[in-house]
């Protein structure tokens, strides 16, 4: 009941305000006003705990909501589920204060937030990062630029990752509206209505009351919630590569060829079973990724074997859709080459696939290859 009316409310109110809008990011304004209305179904704030203001939905019943809106609006639950990482953030680590100060806004669907890692020279290994937090009297001086962060431009609040010692990691939250940073929009491939942009931040002073968690033990913090991330771009890449397969299987009804509908064809359902085959096990690795995290503890390998399966499972499925819709399929006119693009996106962020298939191969293996050989002979000498 809850997916069925949570669709009825994209299909009302979402894609009416979004379909002129796939090609750039929503605006502020848009962005906030898509927030509200998904909100009352569980999109937003829904993992928030309810002594948060939040719904406390399991992360199962969250995930089935959050594929469903991928599947019709991906970009939307792009946006989603990274405000909701904020919100989690604060929850867990926020003082009282910071707690009383931003979550009522979150439970309530009112404010945006981001989580800013990534850096120009700082990629896949996060402890390079060179954003610094310098101690001064009751606050900090925090000067560096983060790139490629999901709501860069729409977030009200920032949780943003720098190094307040050599290998000491530190989380501080910014209010947009109070701290003077600079934010600008980059273009993309894909999932444009999602806000992906840069930050910029010269000697800026933060209060030590901005400081979210304890001073330089951010880093395992950060890692631990890269696992949910990781299980939500599996959901958003299954809900991708559901809509093209359904998309693909109504136009080979349609379509007809050599006097019948291209669905005759025997390589054409070839394609859509191997569509149907992919897309099935990414939905089942991301349930079981999902069941594995109400379960608490862990949950490296499920989450790392989801991600990646599922996101170039979504960009293999999206391709054999525009090859069953022919040229139309590489058109603006339908839907599918949407897919691939937006499809595409997600084989990067939140560990990239090689990335996740080094964790797994960790997991499986006991050895770390994350050095390459460099650093598997470093651990065979020690
Ligand atoms: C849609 C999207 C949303 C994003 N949202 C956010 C966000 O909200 N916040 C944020 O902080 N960041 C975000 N990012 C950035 C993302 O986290 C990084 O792009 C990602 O960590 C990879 O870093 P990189 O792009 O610098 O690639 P690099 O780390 O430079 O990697 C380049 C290539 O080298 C490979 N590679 C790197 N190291 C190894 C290794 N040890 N072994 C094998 N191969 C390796 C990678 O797999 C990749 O193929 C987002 C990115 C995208 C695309």
């Amino acid at each position: 009941m809850a997916i069925d009316s949570l669709r009825r409310c994209i299909e009302a109110e979402v894609l009416p305000r979004v379909r002129d809008n796939w090609n750039r990011a929503f605006s502020s304004e848009l962005a906030h006003e898509l927030l509200q209305i998904v909100h009352p179904y569980g999109i937003g704030a829904g993992w928030l705990p309810e002594d948060g203001g939040g719904m406390g939905l399991s992360y199962m019943t969250s995930g089935l909501l959050y594929k469903e809106l991928s599947r019709l609006a991906p970009d939307v639950a792009g946006m989603a589920y990274v405000s909701e990482g904020a919100a989690m953030k604060i929850y867990r680590h926020g003082t009282e204060e910071q707690k009383a100060r931003f979550l009522p806004g979150f439970a309530k669907g009112r404010l945006l937030g981001c989580g800013a890692v990534t850096e120009p020279g700082t990629g896949s290994n996060v402890r390079q990062l060179r954003t610094r937090a310098v101690k001064e009297g009751a606050g900090w001086r925090l000067s560096g630029e983060k790139i490629f962060i999901s709501n860069a431009t729409v977030a009200d609040v920032l949780t943003v990752l720098a190094k307040t010692g050599e290998k000491e990691f530190t989380i501080f939250l910014l209010d947009r509206s109070e701290h003077d940073f600079q934010s600008r929009e980059i273009e993309k491939l894909g999932l444009n209505g999602w806000s992906f942009g840069s930050l910029v931040f010269q000697d800026l002073y933060v209060d030590d009351a901005f400081r979210l968690g304890g001073v330089g033990s951010a880093l395992s913090e950060v890692m631990a919630g890269f696992e949910r991330a990781r299980v939500w771009v599996a959901l958003i890449a299954t809900g991708i590569a559901q809509a093209a397969l359904e998309n693909s299987v109504a136009y080979a009804r349609e379509r007809d060829q050599f006097g019948v509908p291209i669905a005759s064809h025997q390589l054409v359902q070839r394609h859509l079973a191997d569509m149907a085959a992919e897309t099935e096990a990414a939905n089942l690795l991301t349930l079981k990724a999902l069941a594995k995290l109400d379960q608490g503890g862990r949950a490296d390998m499920p989450s790392s074997l989801a991600k990646f399966y599922a996101s170039e499972a979504a960009v293999r499925v999206a391709s054999r859709a525009v090859q069953v819709h022919g040229a139309y399929g590489v058109t603006r006119e339908f839907p599918v080459e949407r897919h691939l693009r937006n499809a595409r996106m997600l084989t990067i962020p939140d560990g990239t696939t090689e990335i996740n298939q080094l964790i797994v191969g960790r997991e499986l293996t006991g050895i770390s290859a994350f050095l390459g050989a460099a650093g598997a002979n470093k651990q065979a000498a020690s």
